[in-house]
């Protein structure tokens, strides 16, 4: 396994920290297809370099009143001080240009009580002397790193060195099977779900090292075949089966999501389908996992109100169509079982194997019915296609003038692969190698 480690951004409001978080996750954004209907949540990012990611967040600004008196927790939405007391590193922003002032300090000296690496960055260094920076060595983290996160500059060098620092990704052995991420939103029913899909079997809990926010482990058999559940809501810690310690925790959903095969997104019915279900399947989505969702306590809803979550799931879904959606109840079990094939369909899809020859086959049969534009007086010839990876499958098509293929028949290409080879339930990445 993998857990990323999580870097929190954090400074007064106004210092470039949104600037800064936008630098470090353009390069993921730039891998993903443009999901037309997904709204995106500004404050968790995926980061990648070199061979190193994390999962970054931008914890909003702390430290309103910057005359210094007071208690710099009355500043700190509790959003922010979970995602502070979560995170393995603190890059701490300050503003070069405005100096140093009370705020800056109050929050020095808070982040001297963690006992956790931290990044003191001098942002808007352009336009002001070299020397600027150096007065941030006043609040006793190190040596500040200059930066002008909207010219990008420094930010490389950042990169570079928390990475650095980060420790290699522990490989821990553990359980195999598939694995299987249950998340959602508090209280839409996790728990009750997770104890529905185990059953009455008795279950053991493998036991992960690490900090207070890693989900369960929990492997276990369902007709002859291995998973491994992870479970974010926490019902079954050893030795507290009646006890729920664990409080909803966004980094905790995005590490289970990542370490996951398959992700089951739990949302309630009679809340309705909100952003944040939408952020949540919008990362599963951006991480390549395969994702099935429930739709929970479908039972004591009027046939009114479910008319109009069917609605809702056509407006809010309709950028992924080849997601099943179940309509459940984990209370009474009604719609568990059928969970379980779709989570196969959509695992046995995201790991889906074929040769280049009969990959190409279908490419060619594509490029035949539909042929690609003519740039310039040149066609686009796409010329053969292989696997390039799985969980989520990667379709490499090589071929020349192939940056110039537009979206819309980028799109026909995966929908052409979906269809031939029914894939369900899980994101494909089809690329471009550009041989000419
Ligand atoms: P946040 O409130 O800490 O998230 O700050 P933002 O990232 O929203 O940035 C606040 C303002 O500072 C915006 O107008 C940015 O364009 C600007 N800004 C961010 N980084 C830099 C920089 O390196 N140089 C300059 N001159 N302005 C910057
Ligand atoms: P979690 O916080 O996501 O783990 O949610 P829980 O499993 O603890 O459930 C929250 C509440 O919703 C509890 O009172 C459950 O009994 C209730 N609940 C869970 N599933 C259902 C369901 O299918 N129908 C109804 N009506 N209530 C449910």
């Amino acid at each position: 396994m993998s857990i990323k480690p999580v870097v929190a951004l954090i400074g007064r409001p106004n210092v470039g920290k949104s600037t800064l978080f936008n630098q470090f996750t353009k390069s993921r954004q730039a891998l993903v297809a443009d999901l037309s209907g997904l709204t995106r949540d500004r404050q968790y990012g995926d980061a990648t370099y070199e061979d190193k990611s994390f999962i970054v967040v931008d914890t909003g600004g702390i430290g309103e009143a910057d005359d210094g008196s007071g208690n710099i927790d009355d500043y700190m939405s509790e959003q922010s001080h979970t995602a502070i007391h979560e995170a393995d590193i603190i890059v701490f922003v300050v503003d070069a240009r405005a100096g140093m002032i009370g705020a800056d300090a109050e929050i020095g000296k808070f982040l001297h009580t963690l006992g956790k690496p931290v990044y003191v960055v001098a942002n808007k260094v352009d336009g002001v002397h070299d020397s600027a920076p150096a007065e941030f060595y006043a609040l006793g983290l190190g040596e500040p790193y200059p930066m002008a996160a909207s010219h990008g500059r420094g930010v490389g060098n950042l990169l570079e060195v928390l990475t650095a620092d980060m420790p290699e990704q522990e490989n821990i052995v553990e359980p195999r099977g598939l694995k299987l991420a249950i998340i959602g939103r508090p209280n839409v029913g996790k728990s009750t779900l997770v104890n529905r899909l185990l059953g009455e079997d008795r279950v053991v809990v493998f036991d992960m090292p690490g900090t207070t926010r890693d989900s369960i482990y929990i492997p276990y058999q369902r007709e002859g075949r291995d998973y491994v559940l992870i479970d974010t809501a926490g019902v079954r810690r050893r030795g507290k089966i009646d006890e729920k310690v664990e409080k909803f925790s966004v980094i905790k959903t995005l590490q289970a999501i990542e370490d996951s095969n398959v992700t089951v997104i739990v949302i309630d019915a009679h809340e309705g389908i909100v952003d944040q279900d939408l952020h949540m399947i919008g990362y599963a989505l951006d991480a390549g996992r395969a994702l099935v969702v429930a739709i929970n306590k479908w039972d004591g809803l009027t046939p009114d109100q479910r008319d109009y979550i069917k609605l809702e799931m056509d407006r809010r879904f309709n950028f992924i169509p080849y997601v099943k959606v179940h309509l459940i109840s984990a209370l009474h079990g009604t719609g568990v079982g059928n969970l379980y094939p779709s989570i196969l369909r959509a695992y046995k899809s995201s790991m889906f194997e074929v040769s280049t020859n009969r990959l190409t086959q279908i490419l060619q049969d594509a490029v035949t019915a539909n042929p690609p534009p003519t740039i310039a007086g040149r066609r686009i010839k796409l010329r053969y296609a292989h696997i390039g990876g799985h969980n989520p499958p990667v379709i490499v098509i090589h071929g020349n003038q192939t940056s110039a293929l537009p979206k819309s028949y980028q799109r026909y290409l995966e929908n052409q692969f979906r269809q031939v080879f029914k894939l369900e339930g899980t994101p494909l990445n089809v690329i471009f190698k550009q041989n000419d």
